[in-house]
């Protein structure tokens, strides 16, 4: 095996990022393996949000570099990183609200010039969430929430990015739809191919589904292992992150087994 293969998509060394003079994340070193699912979870305020905004170049770092497949990132411009193949799905969705959700799609793929492609993904993403395809030619601002969180997911696989950066995908969602939206993660991950590296206050859902998490409180990485093993640290859990009762059920742990660095 060549050693690029051993060679983490994404890398985070010592990250320190702030707001003003409000340090957000302090010392903050993650991986993301490639065809990986990864979590950062913690607490509302944590830092997890500022991590994401680092990545994806809306946020300068004070201090520390982020590396995607080889290449350092760190003071790249957000349009030049989403080119890489890097999409961030913020918090809150941020869909156009006065066009169509096909519209929506299509905006995602604006810079392809594969149209044929561009149509197979959009009808893979309607298999995905088949209410897109029956809202297809509504304005988005007039879906759900739950909803625009899918559309806003699916505008990110139109690009078809190697890494997707999701933000609190279950932020407002019922338990049914949280569910529904990870039980796609899922597949995007194993049928794409697509990394992805979602920040969650659900821990206990993105504990079920990811292969690797990272646990932070105060803006610092308190935890890092695999998700099989966070699972099963019931004292960790019940400490950090607030969980009482077992993992998620029905949505089936992604179980890959992360190489060593
Ligand atoms: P949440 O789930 O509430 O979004 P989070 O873990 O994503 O939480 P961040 O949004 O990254 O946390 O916030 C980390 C810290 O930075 C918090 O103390 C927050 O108040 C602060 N912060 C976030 N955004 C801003 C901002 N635009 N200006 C000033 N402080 C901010």
């Amino acid at each position: 095996m060549s050693a690029a293969a051993n060679e983490p998509m994404l890398q985070l060394k010592n990250i320190e990022s702030a707001y003003g003079a409000v340090k957000a994340i302090r010392g903050v070193s993650l991986r993301v393996a490639p065809g990986e699912i990864c979590t950062v979870l913690g607490s509302n305020g944590a830092g997890k949000s500022t991590i994401l905004k680092t990545i994806s170049g809306i946020l300068d770092p004070l201090q520390g570099s982020v590396s995607f497949e080889g290449r350092a990132i760190t003071s790249l411009d957000p349009a030049e990183i989403v080119k890489l193949g890097l999409l961030h799905v913020p918090e809150g969705r941020e869909v156009f609200p006065l066009l169509s959700v096909r519209d929506n799609l299509l905006m995602g793929a604006y810079t392809r010039k594969d149209q044929d492609a561009v149509g197979r993904d959009i009808e893979q993403v309607f298999g995905y969430f088949p209410i897109l395809r029956d809202r297809a030619k509504q304005p988005a601002g007039l879906l759900s929430g739950g909803q625009q969180q899918m559309l806003a997911l699916s505008r990110a696989i139109m690009a078809q990015p190697r890494l997707i950066l999701l933000d609190e995908p279950s932020l407002g969602l019922s338990p049914r739809l949280t569910h529904e939206i990870f039980e796609i993660v899922v597949r995007i991950n194993r049928e794409r191919g697509t990394a992805i590296l979602v920040v969650e206050q659900n821990a206990n859902m993105a504990l079920n589904v990811a292969d690797y998490g990272y646990i932070l409180e105060n803006g610092r990485v308190v935890m890092e292992d695999s998700c099989e093993r966070l699972r099963e640290r019931k004292d960790i859990q019940a400490f950090y992150l607030g969980i009482k009762e077992t993992p998620a059920a029905g949505v089936q742990p992604a179980g890959k087994k992360r190489k060593v660095w």
